[in-house]
């Protein structure tokens, strides 16, 4: 089987970064607004020369470095992009639904641009199911506003390898102490997950179990995508389609739920 490999993630967003003295500058950015991956290949997060200037890279100054870049993409050498998501408005194609968790940013993952995804993130990638209750709901109102404000044609659930929160759900199902509030009632919402994949497997247990969990977590969460009554409507007009995908982050591979044969299929 032919797995697609993942670009180191800090190579991705940044290219290559070099460490030598000599280095003058940073790498070119190039028309399609990805980095030139020409330059050196020592990557070394601290002390890094930039434009001559050394840079602690481990620091807050590595972000406000990065937003200089950002600005000097999007408004200088490419003002178009924004200039016209802000006439037209966005219009994203893509609702997605990802974690928290540093290691997935849908953008960085899948190399999109500014307007490209309306990105939902929260602890385990997780869609509640449809409550009236006038309670605080963000992943809710984010829903909302997506498909009846941005009519996206699609949602994509995208949960992933190693996730924090469905650990955390597992760990207080076994009765271990997992600390806070928040992110154990919300992780609550996954205690079908955990019984789905103990029912498909009973034998499964430590690592083992929570794959079959995270996995049993995106199509929890595309069921409780069908509660939501603007969900449904937009579906049956056949203007919203769902979709279910958990990345691997050991070995950089995205697999795609088939809604027909109830599998996650490794995308070659
Ligand atoms: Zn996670």
């Amino acid at each position: 089987m032919n797995y697609r490999r993942w670009p180191n993630p800090y190579e991705t967003l940044h290219g290559t970064i070099g460490v030598d003295a000599s280095i003058k500058s940073w790498p070119i950015i190039s028309p399609m607004g990805w980095l030139d991956r020409t330059g050196g290949h020592s990557a070394n997060l601290e002390n890094t020369l930039i434009n001559g200037r050394e840079v602690d890279m481990t620091g807050i100054e590595a972000l406000l470095n990065g937003f200089q870049e950002f600005r000097s993409m999007y408004f200088d050498k490419a003002p178009d992009l924004y200039q016209n998501l802000l006439s037209q408005g966005q219009n994203p194609r893509f609702a997605v639904v990802a974690c928290s968790d540093s290691r997935v940013d849908p953008a960085i993952v899948f190399q999109t641009k500014p307007g490209d995804i309306f990105a939902i993130r929260n602890v385990a990638a997780l869609v509640p199911p449809y409550e009236e209750d006038g309670q605080y709901h963000g992943t809710s109102a984010a829903l909302e506003f997506a498909v009846t404000g941005l009519s996206v044609d699609h949602i994509i659930v995208i949960g992933h390898a190693h996730c924090g929160g469905v650990a955390a759900m597992v760990r207080k199902q076994e009765g271990r102490n997992v600390g806070g509030k928040f992110v154990s009632a919300w992780t609550d919402l996954l205690h079908k997950a955990l019984e789905r994949a103990l029912a498909a497997d009973p034998g499964l247990e430590g690592d083992a179990l929570l794959a079959a969990s995270e996995r049993q977590s995106v199509c929890l969460s595309l069921e409780n995508l069908t509660t939501f009554p603007f969900v449904r409507e937009a579906m049956a007009a056949g203007d919203l389609r769902l979709h279910g995908w958990y990345l691997n982050i050991f070995d950089g591979v995205l697999e795609i739920w088939n809604f027909d044969t109830g599998t996650f299929v490794p995308q070659s």
